[in-house]
């Protein structure tokens, strides 16, 4: 057998440790928001790194956005070099997973196997990705211990709520430079015949209209700062939906439907605030003094982020000019642009290689709707051969009953393997 049939039967040996390695990770709850059980899963990925020769490296995001004495956010990078000089192809997967909801049949914990699936919050994103890059890192080095350059594989904190104390801080501390860094994986649940190239670009931005109090019986006396918000939408059906709906894209993003630009609404508030549970009576008779949404604008590749704020200030100055007494502010919170990496980049040709001879089949090119990492190693990491590839149906994240398909996981170890065996083994052929 030559060193390509060794590696992908030692995938097919290891096929239960894979398994059990994804349970293992999808009992350990780290949800987020709050950010809980960050050091149990890195201690844990720690010591499965280094009994397999990695040395490690535990960080914590101290007073980054998100770390807290009861909630630290903990990262863990775990790095192998070979005997020669070579590039460095680094594995990068989130740890935290997204609250659990409700209609679950299955413990979301308990890595139930049923069919040939692995359910439980987080199988499917990501820590069905993140066993199988190691398992795939773990085969490799079993069979080409001799080998060039060097593997990195990280487990990083709070890429649900934007990665800013994890793969962010670390970019920060020169730890995706291209220098240390050539080639990076993240093993999204993207599916084991897909490459995602990159992500849509999001904007985020808070309205306020702005009101005056006064008793609910003479809302004459006052001035209702929900009418005016009501008016903001009103604008937004009428004029902006419609011409966001007029925007669309020659990228292979997906969804279909990701392939014109959109808004959403993430949050309305207004008037007196919601009282707990425990308040039984009625709310005070006023009228409310300011309104507030949250946007959530998703913009294409193709349009400049200069433009998308324009067509929301631009309305709202409009309603100024026609509605009496209409005063806002906007608030930006954040925004990051599209982020794509080139069809011919060399991580792009590796993978789509390594998926023809597993798979037997051209990978689908596609374009995330939603933002992830990449954001961050590309931007302030300035490292821009990278790409989200990992086994998992992306409809499936962030579901009740959220699994990951046995099999994919294999056919997505089996292409990491012979990818990281192109850019790192010398005696290959
Ligand atoms: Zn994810």
């Amino acid at each position: 057998m030559d060193l390509k049939e060794r590696l992908l039967a030692e995938i097919e040996n290891r096929k239960e440790d894979l398994v059990q390695l994804t349970r293992d990770l999808v009992a350990m709850p780290t949800l987020n928001p709050p950010g809980s059980n960050y050091l149990e899963i890195c201690e844990f990925i720690k010591a499965r790194l280094q009994r397999a020769g990695f040395e490690t490296e535990l960080l914590r995001a101290e007073g980054v956005l998100g770390d807290s004495d009861k909630y630290p956010r903990w990262n863990l990078i775990g790095r192998i070099d070979g005997n020669h000089p070579g590039d460095c192809i680094h594995f990068n997967s989130h740890t935290d997973v997204v609250h659990v909801g409700e209609n679950w049949t299955k413990d979301p914990f308990g890595g139930e196997i049923e069919d040939g699936k692995i359910y439980g919050r987080g199988t499917c994103d990501m820590k069905g990705g993140m066993a199988t890059s190691i398992v795939a890192a773990e085969c490799f080095l079993a069979i080409c211990p001799e080998f060039s350059g060097a593997i990195e594989i990280s487990g990083t904190a709070d890429e649900e709520s934007g990665g800013y104390s994890g793969v962010a801080w670390l970019a920060e501390q020169g730890r995706f430079s291209p220098s240390r860094v050539q080639h990076a994986i993240i093993p999204e649940p993207l599916n084991k015949n897909r490459i995602c190239l990159g992500h849509r670009g999001v904007w985020w931005a808070e309205i306020e209209t702005k009101g005056r109090i006064a008793h609910g019986s003479m809302p004459f006396l006052g001035d209702c700062a929900i009418r005016h918000m009501g008016a903001v939408i009103q604008e937004m059906e009428d004029y902006l939906y419609p011409l966001i709906a007029t925007k669309t894209t020659s990228y292979p993003i997906v969804p279909e439907g990701a392939r014109q630009s959109s808004m959403n609404l993430n949050s309305i508030h207004g008037g007196e605030k919601e009282q707990d549970n425990l308040y039984a009576g009625y709310s005070a008779p006023c009228v409310p003094d300011r309104c507030r949404i949250r946007i959530d604008r998703r913009f294409l590749p193709e349009e400049p982020i200069e433009t998308v704020k324009a067509e929301i200030s631009n309305m709202l100055e409009r309603l100024k000019d026609k509605r009496p007494d209409f005063e806002y502010t906007i608030t930006e919170m954040f925004s990051v642009p599209s982020v794509i990496t080139e069809r011919d980049a060399p991580i792009v040709k590796s993978v789509h290689k390594s998926i023809k001879e597993v798979l037997g089949e051209s990978p689908d090119y596609v374009i995330s709707p939603g933002t992830y990492d990449q954001k961050h190693i590309d931007r302030i990491g300035k490292m821009k051969n990278c790409i989200a590839y990992g086994p998992g149906i992306l409809d499936m994240a962030h579901q009740p009953d959220e699994w990951v398909r046995i099999q994919d996981m294999v056919d997505s170890a089996k292409v990491m393997a012979i990818t990281i065996l192109d850019l790192l083994c010398k005696e290959k052929n």
